[in-house]
């Protein structure tokens, strides 16, 4: 189910050049509706629930609902974004909520790495870096479109 924006609790980012959901959606699907100062997902089947602007969003504005059959109708699953953490909150049909808190990466934006020694020696191979550095090799007919 992609994300929808409870139009109630968008202020439209109080009229920035780009709203945060704007900024953060990894496929440029939100966007403002200039009058009325609210965003909306313009493309509801090109979202893949990343929940990359649930969490971002400064109202709380934005709702993913689950797929029915892990998260049933009724119930609803919602981050809460620190500086040091997210908590989920995840109501169930019959009202029963929990809560579950992890810390989330605090790396600088633009600065994670996580293959920092891993560097790719033959680029015009078809291996990817981590397959070389496996120690792989090329057989059968991708072998021999590249020879
Ligand atoms: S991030 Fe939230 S408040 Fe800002 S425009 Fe998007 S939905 Fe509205
Ligand atoms: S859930 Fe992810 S892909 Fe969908 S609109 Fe939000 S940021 Fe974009």
């Amino acid at each position: 189910m992609p994300s929808f924006v409870i139009t109630e609790k968008c202020d439209g980012c109080k009229g920035g050049d780009k709203t945060a959901c704007m900024y953060i959606c990894p496929n440029d699907l939100m966007v403002l509706e200039p009058n009325e100062m609210k965003a909306y997902n313009q493309e509801p089947d090109q979202c893949w629930e990343c929940f990359s602007c649930v969490k971002i969003c400064p109202t709380q504005a934005i709702e993913v609902r689950g797929y029915s059959d892990f998260v049933p109708l009724g119930s609803s699953v919602m981050p809460m974004l620190g500086t040091e953490d997210v908590m989920w909150t995840c109501k169930f049909r019959n009202g029963l909520i929990k809560r579950f808190k992890f810390p989330i990466r605090t790396t600088p934006e633009g600065q994670a790495n996580a293959y920092l020694d891993l560097k790719g020696n033959d680029l015009e191979g078809g291996l990817l870096s981590t397959e070389e550095a496996d120690g792989k090799t090329l057989s059968g007919p991708a072998a021999d479109q590249l020879a």
